[in-house]
């Protein structure tokens, strides 16, 4: 057989391309827009967020391709194979090894190419295009008691095509097996530009039978060293899938034996062929599942004992998932989950395993889980095991996995830990001495690591804390090569889960031998002559330390800048042994916290979700790269370390935070915490200090300074919004849409009605205090709410008193938290706002008095914004006793303290609905809201699953915002209200009530309105 003699030529060419980029480049960009409707990409910055995925490294692509549909994805390789040009092709991005990384066009398929072809319900079967979310395809099938059971955990943002591309693996490997062994056919277009169908070999014909001819002929001429080098595990994705003729999996690749060429495909991570479709066997979904969490005394004990449990189950076995002491500690640190892992464990377990039993007769589950317990019994452990037969505590315990893997990725400072061995598959008789040996391996290197996942398959997670600025490629370099040691001895898979990529490609020889790795270089060159597609990955790849090609390279330093926030909390160093960090402000940044703040985001594309959760309202909208907290975050990263020229006030940057609306969702939902928010705060500092303010931001910002004086005059103030002449005239010189109405001016308001309340000194006093902290929006234009607080509260029993303005030398003027001044970025006339109102607030927050407030963006930046301004002590006295109006009295009610309240309420007349600001969620607040609205007998209350109502502050009044804002509205809000046409809606939100009124013509309240509602007139 001959060898790839031409790989070398191929490869020259390649560098020559990438040597004259931008000579290529030029004509690449120039005919994908003549010959394309697609989306093409070549700025700095975009290719900035395309040189990365969720692994440690970055290059830099010629550009990136967006196809509109799959037939451009044919003209633009047609383009790239007349220049020469290599194809890196992509899906979600979340590659944990460098798998979409690469010097040439990129081609993303995730916006537009993502459609169902065709669903075979009887047959079980569905045609996808590539650039399909697993999470999408499954939703649509769950009606159909139908799923695709490779559940990844990335199953929100990951695409079938890039699922394909890595052999991925889910959870319940054990039950279903990896992609390979459902994927039943693919039609995939070579570098040439022939589009075949790679299915059943034995009916296949032309050019894929041929191909499947040659790498049979491979295989039958490498039979011995197949079968001596193979890993004979169910986790093994490294190299090309020759074994399909003859197979050394665990696992059968087809349940008739008979070879399927699209398996030659699978787990060959683009660098084979272009895949159009993929179509897949489906799995019937279980309706029933039990949990069988197994307590141990030894992590040892826990490992050894996989081997054991995996045998029962009688089939419906589905998985065994450990979580390990420091994972079970993480948990119990988190007040949302520390009571239900406390469901799970007994005592203090070194580890858990979580046995899980799927199928259709819970009685046959609930049998199969006394099984398990009479096997700890006979393991010299009874009483070990906690039985979960509902579904709620099952799946509260499935979350609290996630969190802790979330939380040991939020470790801060530039010690992370780095995925590199974190899914080496060894068999599981030899699962307890494997993970023992590694972890010394990780001691004698100054580091540890924390384990957790598939001890089904013997494939555990595990990710040592290293500096990759520093001595961290040295140190990966050792221990991959000691753990691949312990691989070898346990004849076990060093590439189980994630894929060779830049980090494992110079493994696969390691793990096959040089014949193979030859057969798997001829492989390569019969498909891809060209060389094309992604060279140098899975043959001629270079060395996983090559610090050229990572992220944190050698080159890599941050800007120094003086930042208008704090981020000294980012700024850290921590221990990679004990994981302790140094006090904030010592980490050495010259960005002071900033750049290591950006430099959390390890672009794992949570943020490109769309289920439950805030994150990313504009991801959501556009789809595009640029808008997700991700593509964010990589623009800043590169701004602030001098790779986007003009740094953080550059157009690249501006564009990229233009359509964040600074929800907060990315604070909450992103696993490392990015909080691109305040980012933007800081950003758009940055951005006035060179580019002075636009009018717009000036007349909003300054709304809380001139609304007594506007409030004088609501005729004159009133009119633009009655003239559409006024309206447009307004929208040319403010850029704030005609469309949109202004909130009202009134006369009389909520500031110069009769005073309601309590006195200062007599609050201090009183037995029942509270403070009311009444906002310009629910005090000028919307004081109903603020009166109805009141109300509700002194109901209640309170004596409230309404913070307000003790000098005269602001006559007039109402307290605000700044928040409009830090919309656009204004942080000094922000703090001077928030200083005002500390200074009111704070006698009675050391009295332990509870800051009431209504609009959750301005109550919130008492507890966020305000700790991160320079504002002292006060600040942090006044955060801690600052809580909203429904979060005040869900408390209250807990002590039993609002039986006087619930007595007078009346029952509901009507469904209510509810809507949450984003702040609100950011800060885990909407359990307060539905239990306050159950303090109304017979209320019936639904959440609504929605992300950003869209209006977001100004947001949704600017013109050039206008279609996103009502984009996000519409893509779940909305619809949900015209839905529920008897309901009442509740938003806490005075921007969200006004999206609602837009939309829907319906009025939403606030949550203190209703309830007032309900009091005695
Ligand atoms: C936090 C985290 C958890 C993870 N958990 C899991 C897990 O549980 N199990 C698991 O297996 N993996 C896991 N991964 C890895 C990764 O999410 C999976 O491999 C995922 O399937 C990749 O999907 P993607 O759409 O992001 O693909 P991408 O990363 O975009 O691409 C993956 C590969 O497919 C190729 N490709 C994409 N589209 C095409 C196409 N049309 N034609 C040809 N080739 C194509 C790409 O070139 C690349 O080589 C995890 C990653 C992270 C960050
Ligand atoms: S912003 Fe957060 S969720 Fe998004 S990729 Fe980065 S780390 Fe992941
Ligand atoms: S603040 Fe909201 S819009 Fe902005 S990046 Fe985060 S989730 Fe997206």
């Amino acid at each position: 057989m001959a060898a790839a003699t031409s790989t070398g030529s191929a490869l020259q060419t390649y560098e020559q391309v990438a040597a004259a980029s931008n000579e290529v480049a030029g004509l690449l960009a120039k005919r994908l827009k003549s010959e394309t409707q697609g989306e093409v990409l070549f700025s700095a910055a975009d290719k900035g967020r395309y040189a990365t995925d969720a692994s440690i490294y970055q290059v830099t692509p010629l550009g990136v391709f967006v196809p509109q549909h799959a037939e451009e994805v044919a003209t633009a390789m047609a383009i790239c194979r007349d220049l020469k040009v290599p194809i890196v092709p992509r899906g979600g991005g979340t590659s944990q090894c460098g798998q979409t990384t690469g010097v040439g066009l990129v081609i993303d398929h995730s916006k537009h190419v993502r459609n169902i072809l065709n669903l075979d319900i009887s047959a079980g079967t569905v045609e996808v295009q590539p650039g399909m979310v697993l999470d999408t395809l499954n939703a649509s099938l769950k009606k159909h008691g139908l799923w695709f059971p490779v559940d990844v955990s990335t199953s929100a943002q990951a695409t079938l095509g890039g699922m394909a591309g890595n052999n991925s693996c889910g959870s319940r490997s054990i039950a279903y097996g990896n992609m390979v062994h459902n994927v039943l056919s693919a039609k995939a277009w070579l570098s040439n530009g022939e589009l075949l169908d790679f299915s059943q070999f034995e009916n296949s014909s032309g050019r894929a039978k041929q191909i499947g001819e040659f790498v049979k002929h491979l295989a039958i001429h490498h039979q011995a060293e197949l079968q001596t080098r193979w890993p004979k595990v169910l986790r093994r994705v490294a190299g090309y899938n020759l074994d399909i003729f003859d197979n050394q999996n665990v696992r059968p690749y087809t349940h008739d034996g008979k070879v399927n060429l699209s398996h030659l495909l699978v787990g060959s991570e683009g660098t084979l062929a272009m895949t159009q479709s993929l179509t897949l066997k489906l799995s019937e979904l279980p309706t029933s599942k039990v949990l069988g969490v197994v307590n141990f005394n030894s992590f040892h004990k826990a490992m050894d004992s996989a081997q054991h449990i995996v045998k029962l189950g009688n089939g419906t076995l589905t998985a065994v998932e450990l979580v390990d002491r420091t994972m079970i500690d993480l948990s119990l640190k988190i007040p949302a989950f520390a009571s239900t892992i406390r469901t799970a464990i007994i005592g203090e377990p070194e580890a858990i395993l979580l046995v899980e039993f799927a199928g259709h007769d819970k009685g046959k589950l609930k049998a199969e889980l006394k099984q398990l317990v009479a096997l700890m019994g006979d393991m010299g452990l009874p009483n070990s095991v906690v039985e979960m037969v509902d579904d709620a505590p099952q799946k509260n315990l499935w979350e609290v996995r996630k969190a802790g893997l979330n939380i040991m990725m939020s470790l801060k400072g530039d010690g992370k830990p780095v995925s590199f061995i974190e899914d080496c598959a060894v068999p599981l008789e030899h699962l307890a001495e494997y993970t023992d040996a590694l972890t010394q391996v990780f001691q004698k290197h100054g580091t540890k690591g924390t384990w957790y996942a598939h001890a089904s398959v013997g494939t555990l997670h595990v990710r040592p804390i290293l500096d990759m600025r520093r001595d961290g490629p040295h140190k990966m370099r050792a221990i991959a090569e000691e753990a691949s040691v312990l691989v070898r001895k346990f004849k076990g898979a060093y590439s189980g889960e994630h894929g060779d990529g830049l980090c494992r490609g110079e493994w696969i020889e390691w793990q096959f031998g040089p014949a193979l790795q030859q057969a798997f270089a001829q492989i390569k060159q019969h498909l891809d002559p060209l060389n094309l597609l992604s060279p140098n990955r899975m043959i001629n790849p270079p060395k996983m330390d090559d610090t050229s090609l990572m992220r944190f390279g050698n080159n890599y330093k941050i800007i120094p800048i003086q930042t208008a926030l704090d981020w000294s909390a980012w700024n850290v160093h921590n221990d990679a042994a004990t994981e302790q960090t140094t006090l904030p402000g010592t980490g050495q940044d010259p960005a002071q916290g900033l750049a290591k703040a950006v430099e959390m985001c390890n672009n794992n594309g949570t943020c490109r979700k769309f289920d439950a959760g805030t994150m990313c309202p504009s991801f959501r909208v556009t789809r595009d790269e640029v808008h997700a907290t991700r593509g964010r975050a990589n623009t800043l990263r590169l701004a602030l370390s001098g790779q986007l020229q003009g740094g953080l006030e550059s157009p690249e940057v501006q564009e990229a935070m233009d359509l964040c609306v600074g929800c907060k969702g990315c604070k909450r939902d992103c696993p490392t915490g990015v909080d691109m928010a305040r980012m933007k705060i800081e950003v758009q500092h940055h951005y006035n200090e060179k580019h002075g303010l636009q009018l717009k931001d000036t007349l909003i910002s300054n709304l809380p300074r001139y609304a007594h004086i506007a409030s004088q005059w609501p005729g004159l103030m009133n009119l633009r919004n009655q003239s559409p002449l006024l309206a447009k005239l307004a929208e040319s010189l403010t850029g704030l849409s005609a469309e949109r109405s202004w909130p009202e001016w009134k006369k009389d308001h909520f500031f110069n009605g009769p005073p309601v309340g309590v006195s200062s000194e007599e609050v201090l006093k009183a037995s029942k205090p509270v403070v009311l902290f009444v906002d310009t929006f629910n005090g000028y234009f919307e004081s109903e709410n603020a009166w109805a607080a009141h109300d509700v509260l002194s109901a209640a029993g309170y004596q409230v008193h309404i913070a307000s303005r003790t000098k005269q030398d602001t006559p007039g003027q109402h307290l605000c938290c700044g928040r409009t001044y830090l919309a656009s970025g204004q942080v000094s006339k922000a703090k001077e706002h928030a200083k005002a109102l500390l200074e009111v607030l704070l006698p009675f927050a050391q009295k332990d008095i509870a800051i009431v407030g209504l609009e959750p963006s301005c109550l919130l930046t008492l507890r966020d914004e305000s700790l991160v301004m320079g504002l002292g002590e006060m600040a942090e006295t006044v955060a801690s006793k600052a809580a909203l109006f429904e979060e005040f009295l869900a408390a209250e009610n807990k002590l039993g303290k609002l039986d006087s309240l619930k007595a007078k309420l009346a029952p509901a007349q009507k469904p209510i609905l509810v809507h949450g600001h984003c702040h609100q969620k950011a800060f885990g607040l909407m359990p307060s809201v539905t239990q306050v609205i159950q303090l109304i007998p017979q209320a019936k209350v639904d959440l609504i699953e929605s992300s950003c109502c869209g209006m977001a502050g100004s947001f949704g009044y600017e013109a050039s915002h206008l279609e996103v804002s009502k984009q996000m509205a519409e893509a779940n809000l909305l619809p949900s209200i015209r839905n529920n046409k008897d309901a009442c809606v509740v938003a806490d939100g005075t921007s969200c009530r006004h999206q609602i009124m837009d939309g829907t013509k319906r009025n939403a309240i606030h949550v203190a309105l209703l309830l007032a509602q309900h009091l005695p007139k």
